[in-house]
This record gives structure tokens, C-alpha cells and sequence, in this order.
């Protein structure tokens, strides 16, 4: 295999009949990776499907990595969440007692859960676990819910016992600076507990953080901690451009992003990865993926990806202006990646 790593997140298809089509396309546009989302749904009812899927993408010798797919409403993602409707007392609690529709880190049937995500990811014979933009509830993100924004999760019964275990005091309704460290410490653990089982199966481990040049609030305060944590492999991040943005704010982005990304990971061992966006991408933004593309390999990641597929053509809620010529352009893209390391 080349030194480069690149390949398309892929979705919505589970017919292995097509997937087998698409994924001999996706070679011939110079991918040599593959991410299947694993859904609620898909380990729920396409296990074996699932399992089909990674044989073919194995056969062709392209790295298959999974990832749970918003599960619980705690990852990126647009898949719907069963483990919420049958589990409402494990969903996060805002600092006014309301819940959330996010499932908590801390509890202990969630943790159970991820378990039984990563039994299924290790069944189906993926490569790598990618944990994608794990964070607590964020407002902001929720139309329903924007309007409480200035609230902070989770005050739920379960983070006040381990809150009071760490502090030992009850869990203030204010944003303690203890509080931050709370959250931030419990994502971490979180993380710590999935990836290490991850790797007691035979998994690989990738984290997708947010862009730290981003500054969400999505509970974590220092990204450079999750390079620290023993069984992760590769951490990566997606700086994706809006509606509008320039080439000016891509090329700063994707530059401050990629080369964070490499300093932290060549002190710890890590490999750096790095996302471009494949989806709503606006006619004249097209430039900016191989903007984007290039700028990252030149800061020196070499594991570059796309989300996602066809310029998403097939989910009209993510697709491209032109998603075909995105798709080109994009893999024209990984084809120089692969043509400047040889
Ligand atoms: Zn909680």
C-alpha cells in the first residue's frame, strides 16, 4: 500500500451487490480506504450485511474503518438513535434539569452500549475504530433547542455521584471551572475505557476531534489530552469551511489544523489524519478541496479523507451543487497525494 491513506466515508447503500460496484469506483479514483458507517440501524438489522460489505472492501485490499455512526447522539452523524427512545434515563441533563436528546457519557447502560457497538464493529472485521467528534450537547447545533443556549450538560444523576466522588461536594448549577474539568475529564474517560476495548478486539483506533482552531463548546478543553490516551492510533480533525467562507479562511484553517495536528502527534506517536468536506459543497467552493488537500499534505499528514462519497449526491440534505465534479476533483486530489509520495 501506498504511504498515503485516502478514501471516501460511504452511507446509505447496503445492497453488497452495489456497494461492490461503488467500491471498485472508488478505486479507480485513487482511494485505497474506506469508511462504512455503522449505524443503530446497521448493527441492529445489516450485522451480516455489514460483515459482507468489509469482505468486499477487504478483497479489494482497501482499510476498512467503521464508526458509530450517531449513536446515542454523542457522535457526528445523521442516523437516528434507538438506544435514546428505549433509554430516556440515560440521556444528559441541562443545568436547568432538562433533558437532552444526547445520551450521557458517564452512564453505565450507554458505556454498555458502545460495548456492544464495538462487538459489532470487531464481527464485521473492520481495521479501525473511528470515534467522530465525540462532544457533549451542544445547543447551538439543535434548532429545537437553540434557545437554551447558555445551559451546559450533564447534571444527570448518574455525573452527580462521580462528581461528588472527584470534588466531593454536589455538582454546582453554575459553570464551575471544576465543572469544566468534569466534563472534559469524563469524555476522556470515556474515550480511554472505548479505545482500549477497541484494541483488546483487534481494533485500530482513530479519534476525529473538533477543529481546535474552532473553539466549540463541546465539553473538551484541552484536544491535545486525547493523544495521551494508551490504545489510540490516529487522531484527526475536519475544519470544514461554510457557506461562507473563502479560500483565505479554508487555506488558514485546514494550515492551523494540520499543523497542530503533526506536532502533537509526532511528540506522542501518533499518526495525524485529516477530513475534507465532500458534502454542501457550493459550486464555487469546489477549489478549495484540492486547496484543502494539498495544504494538508504539504503540513505533512498523509492519511486524507473525504466525506463523504459522490460529493454525497445521495443524501439530498448533505449533497453537493455539483456532487460529480466535487467527486472528481477530490480524486484528483488523493491522485497527486499518492503521485508526490512516491
Ligand atoms: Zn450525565
Amino acid at each position: 500500500m501506498s504511504r498515503v491513506v485516502t478514501g471516501w466515508s460511504y452511507f446509505g447503500v447496503r445492497n453488497p451487490q452495489h456497494v461492490a460496484e461503488d467500491l471498485d469506483d472508488m478505486i479507480r479514483h485513487h482511494a485505497n480506504a474506506v469508511l462504512f458507517t455503522l449505524s443503530e440501524e446497521d448493527v441492529a438489522f445489516y450485522l451480516d450485511t455489514m460483515r459482507e460489505l468489509v469482505e468486499l472492501a477487504h478483497e479489494r485490499g482497501l482499510l476498512v474503518y467503521v464508526n458509530p455512526w450517531a449513536w446515542g447522539g454523542v457522535f457526528g452523524g445523521e442516523a437516528f438513535s434507538g438506544f435514546l427512545a428505549r433509554n430516556p434515563d440515560a440521556r444528559q441533563i441541562d443545568s436547568a434539569g432538562e433533558p437532552v436528546p444526547a445520551a450521557c457519557f458517564n452512564q453505565p447502560k450507554f458505556r454498555d452500549a458502545m460495548l456492544r457497538w464495538l462487538d459489532a464493529a470487531s464481527h464485521v472485521g473492520a481495521d479501525v475504530a473511528m470515534w467522530d467528534e465525540p462532544h457533549f450537547f451542544v445547543f447551538e447545533w439543535d434548532a429545537e433547542l437553540a434557545a437554551r443556549k447558555g445551559r451546559w450538560t450533564c447534571r444527570c444523576p448518574q455525573c452527580a455521584i462521580r462528581y461528588r466522588e472527584q470534588y466531593g461536594g454536589e455538582m454546582p448549577t453554575q459553570r464551575t471551572p471544576e465543572v469544566e474539568q468534569f466534563r472534559h475529564r469524563s469524555i476522556l474517560a470515556f474515550l480511554d475505557e472505548m479505545s482500549r476495548e477497541a484494541r483488546s478486539r483487534g481494533l485500530k483506533n482513530s479519534i476525529c476531534i473538533l477543529p481546535p482552531t474552532f473553539r466549540l463548546d463541546d465539553g473538551l478543553l484541552r484536544y491535545e489530552d486525547v493523544f495521551a490516551l494508551e490504545a489510540i492510533d490516529y487522531v484527526a480533525t475536519d475544519p470544514y469551511w461554510n457557506e461562507k467562507s473563502d479560500a483565505t479562511w479554508v487555506e488558514q484553517q485546514y494550515r492551523q489544523n494540520a499543523q497542530w495536528l503533526l506536532r502533537h502527534a509526532t511528540a506522542s506517536g501518533r499518526e495525524p489524519e485529516i477530513w475534507i468536506k465532500n458534502f454542501r459543497v457550493r459550486k464555487q467552493q469546489e477549489c478549495f478541496i484540492p486547496l484543502a488537500t494539498r495544504i494538508s499534505y504539504e503540513a505533512g499528514i498523509r492519511r486524507v479523507f473525504a466525506w463523504s462519497y459522490l460529493g454525497s449526491a445521495y443524501m439530498s440534505s448533505l449533497r453537493s451543487d455539483d456532487p460529480l465534479s466535487v467527486y472528481e476533483i477530490q480524486a484528483q486530489a488523493f491522485a497527486l497525494c499518492h503521485e508526490q509520495a512516491r
